[in-house]
């Protein structure tokens, strides 16, 4: 008989027997070391859902801060609004600075 494989499709070298496994499929019983390993990792939850769970979410890392940083309880500056454009905060501050010092 002409053979498919050398080796059998099985890594068994020098031993003379390997335990059994069962597939977790068809429950069919292979050696161990013929068996494949397949190991695939499903998302648990659809798309759909996914998008309820994180508006539920409380918590999410917007950005990383330093350690000191991090002690700055102050709430993050407010986005601005001039003629529909977003305005840099610092920015605006700057300018109601010049603005003002340019009154007096
Ligand atoms: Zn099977």
């Amino acid at each position: 008989m002409t053979k498919k494989r050398r080796n059998n499709g099985r890594n068994k070298k020098g031993r003379g027997h390997v335990s059994f496994v069962r597939c977790s499929n068809c429950s069919r019983c292979v050696g161990k070391d013929k068996a494949i390993k397949r190991f695939t990792v499903r998302n648990m939850v659809e798309s759909a859902a996914v998008r309820d769970i994180s508006e539920a979410s409380v918590y999410s890392v917007v950005r990383v801060r330093s350690r000191e940083g991090r002690r700055n309880r102050a709430p993050p500056p407010r986005v601005r609004w001039k003629d529909g454009k977003k305005v840099n905060p610092a920015v605006a501050a700057a300018e109601e600075a010049k603005a003002a010092a340019n009154k007096q």
